[in-house]
């Protein structure tokens, strides 16, 4: 069996055709794999072995009949913030830490329908808010490629259970950067699709209009094939975009379209100047060129106003959002409150962690009479400036090339005593989140042993575009198949 920890969906959609191996037995092999890492990974917080062997039984049987379809028999993972029947669902969160929701998101459907096989929920920041995956209720992730550093956040284990081999794909979401942040740390490809791209039901809500669905995988071309059952309207969510793209509905079945043979690529001066060392990025456009397109200098002027507005928005959004868990209706309540004050308060405090509680406290102080109009109200104009200059470049470009994050997975630990300087690890995804843009990363080099990510920005709905380039980059280079050391030795 040609199976190993790092195999592409690809080779799997191959393997289970020809009926190398069985569903039944890859699941077997991938939960076995998640069994081995979980100890000192700690990339789940639910596994579901019994749930997923019986999927692989039901796919099995899919393809004895003929009936399989792109998808059937693969196994994934959905970060814990996507809400499953049957399964636990904690948002990384005390509050929800006995929560089984009584259906399915719309993530989760579209991809059980298409015959993927579940096999946990991954661990990540609480409510989606961090940048390092430390804000677990459930404990930190390692970082597959050096077990002291962090994955990144939110979707940190996501990130870390594809990075080191413990599934091949893994669903994510990305509020201001949280998937594209920890697929840089941990070596791996992944995609935010535009804002309405995905659907949002049943994604437990952090900031709505920022929150978007995506994936994780080792290539561009696994993504597409994966984000063509998962995309799509759903009128179960008021702000899911009514698309007729073709190339998205013959994604799943014939990959990612042709590149357009010379295109224009911006690079934005301020996302070169922040950065101490453009080594790697200078080798992506190099390669970028020696593939026939053309790199210039883009200027995005207001991007450093992108994090405090950011921070604003989000924070106001989930003050609103959190306001539902109040130990009433679900999620944790207090023993023996003694008034309906006292059960609101002690429920809140025992079940919301310090990130977000800081969230809370700032958010709902932006959105407070008197300071409504110097914080929110500025913020969302700093929000239209910011997609100003998103559109001024697309008129010029039909791509941006940035970093990902301003350097490597940094030491657990070094920046949780200060969350400004956390927060300044999103300032090159925050930008396009404001913007509601689809962008994507993906591995571009090392610095210290540790994987970098360069981001590709595109225009709204372009996906095609940014798969296009980064699978062709991939075609190219092989940055996207180095794996860890401590996983190396799996290789068969
Ligand atoms: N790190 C950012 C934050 O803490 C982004 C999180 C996310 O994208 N969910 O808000």
């Amino acid at each position: 069996m040609s199976l190993h920890p790092f195999v592409t969906v690809t080779e799997l959609r191959q393997g289970l055709a020809t009926g190398e191996y069985s569903a039944v037995e890859l699941t077997q092999y991938f939960l076995d794999q998640i069994n081995r890492h979980q100890p000192t990974s700690n990339a789940f917080i639910t596994v579901d072995e019994q749930g997923s062997l019986k999927a692989a039984a039901a796919a099995d049987a899919q393809i004895a009949q003929g009936k399989a379809g792109a998808l059937t028999g693969i196994p994934m993972a959905h970060k814990d913030v996507f809400c499953t029947n049957n399964v636990l669902t904690t948002c990384g969160s005390r509050m929800l830490e006995n929560f089984v929701a009584p259906y399915d998101a719309t993530v989760v459907h579209n991809l059980q329908s298409a015959g993927m096989v579940c096999l946990g929920k991954t661990n990540m920041d609480e409510f989606a808010m961090g940048s390092s995956n430390e804000n677990s209720a459930f404990g930190p992730v390692a970082n597959p490629w050096h077990a002291e550093h962090v994955p990144g956040g939110s979707s940190g284990g996501s990130a870390a259970a594809v990075g080191s081999g413990q599934v091949p794909v893994a669903t994510g979401t990305d509020t201001g950067g949280s998937i594209r942040q920890p697929a840089a740390f941990c070596g791996i490809t992944g995609l935010k699709p535009t804002y309405g791209r995905v659907s949002r039901y049943g994604m437990v809500a952090f900031a709505s209009s920022l929150d978007q669905g995506g994936l994780f995988a080792r290539t561009a071309q696994d993504i597409a094939l994966v984000l063509g059952s998962m995309a799509g309207f759903d009128a179960k969510d008021s702000t899911s975009a009514q698309r007729h793209d073709s190339w998205l509905e013959q994604i799943a079945q014939q990959g990612i379209p042709q590149t357009p043979a010379k295109l224009k690529i911006g690079l934005p001066a301020e996302y070169f100047q922040a950065m101490s060392d453009t080594q790697q990025l200078d080798d992506v456009r190099n390669t970028l060129e020696q593939l026939g397109h053309t790199c210039v200098e883009v200027a995005l002027p207001n991007t450093q106003m992108a994090i405090p507005a950011y921070y604003v928005v989000a924070g106001a959004e989930a003050s609103t959002n959190l306001s539902r868990y109040d130990g009433v209706r679900f999620g944790h309540r207090c023993e023996n409150p003694e008034s309906l004050e006292d059960l609101y308060q002690r429920s809140r405090s025992e079940g919301f962690g310090e990130e977000v509680k800081r969230r809370i406290l700032t958010g709902t102080y932006a959105l407070s009479v008197g300071y409504f109009d110097a914080y929110y109200l500025q913020a969302q104009k700093i929000r239209r400036l910011i997609s100003d200059d998103f559109s001024n470049a697309f008129s010029q470009v039909d791509l941006l090339l940035t970093p990902t994050a301003p350097g490597p997975a940094f030491a657990a630990g070094a920046l949780k005593q200060d969350p400004v300087a956390m927060y300044q690890q999103d300032k090159f995804t925050v930008p396009a989140s404001l913007a509601g843009l689809p962008a994507l990363s993906m591995p571009c080099g090392f610095k210290q042993g540790l994987p970098l990510g360069a981001q590709l920005i595109g225009p709204a709905f372009r996906e095609d575009l940014i798969l296009g380039l980064a699978r062709d980059f991939q075609q190219a280079t092989d940055w996207h198949q180095h794996t860890p050391a401590a996983a190396a030795g799996d290789r068969t």
